[in-house]
């Protein structure tokens, strides 16, 4: 950022249009981005006795590909948080992506097990939808998360193949056939996947199919678990 937008172009602009809320409306204090703390302290937070997370976990559990997941938030239709993800996906404000990683990662840094992993790995976009989206949402999750833990991010060793149609209409049978096979590790760095701990990111997780298909491609190429945390779980 030049001097000039720093010191007199951001602060006049801030005082003729002060930054609000992109939920709410309400004017930001100066420790506050994007979304104000009394939005973002309405999410319902997830933790490992909530019963969406154990429906998952045992959905994972009978699957026996991924090891264990970690969500801070529930995603409720209509609710504060669907905006947020809203506002990463489809209107370019990746700075709620940085956001809700950085929660993830103090999640992460008090957990011995995911604290451990090697790799974080947002979960891959097919070429043509990224360079349709501009960018990977779960990426910005990942810079969040590494902020925090130091963890790194690593966006090569696995690519989608398959462009998947939207999961939202599908029931979890054509769920489960829809993403089969759509992940491939990327042979050039094939090497890096022997005996690592990756841990795949997403933005909200509904049953667990992407995911598996995902975490299936790196054990098959020697990975030695995988872990998976998202921003939220879907009821
Ligand atoms: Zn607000």
């Amino acid at each position: 950022m030049s001097i000039f937008r720093r010191y007199i172009f951001n602060p006049i602009r801030d005082f003729i249009y002060p930054p609000v809320c992109f939920i709410c409306n309400q004017v930001l204090s100066d420790s506050q981005s994007r979304v104000c703390f009394s939005c973002w302290n309405n999410f319902t937070p997830v933790n490992s006795n909530h019963p969406t997370w154990l429906e998952l976990k045992s959905k994972f559990d009978a699957e026996s590909i991924v090891k264990d997941i970690l969500s801070c938030y529930l995603f409720e239709k209509e609710g504060k948080l669907q905006e947020v993800i809203h506002l990463l996906k489809y209107r370019g404000v990746k700075s709620v992506g940085i956001m809700l990683g950085e929660d993830i990662g103090r999640k992460i840094s008090v957990n011995n097990l995911f604290a451990g992993a090697d790799y974080l790995i947002p979960v891959p976009l097919h070429k043509l939808k990224q360079r349709e989206r501009g960018y990977n949402q779960s990426e910005f999750i990942c810079k969040g998360i590494s902020k925090i833990t130091d963890i790194p991010i690593n966006t090569t060793v696995v690519n989608r193949t398959k462009y998947t149609q939207s999961q939202t209409q599908l029931n979890l049978v054509e769920r489960k056939e829809n993403v089969g096979d759509a992940f491939k590790i990327n042979e050039k760095v094939r090497h890096l996947v022997q005996g690592k701990t990756f841990l795949i990111v997403d933005d909200v997780i509904t049953t667990g199919a992407t995911i598996n298909s995902c975490a299936k491609e790196l054990l098959a190429a020697g990975a030695s678990s995988i872990l998976v945390a998202s921003a939220a779980l879907a009821q």
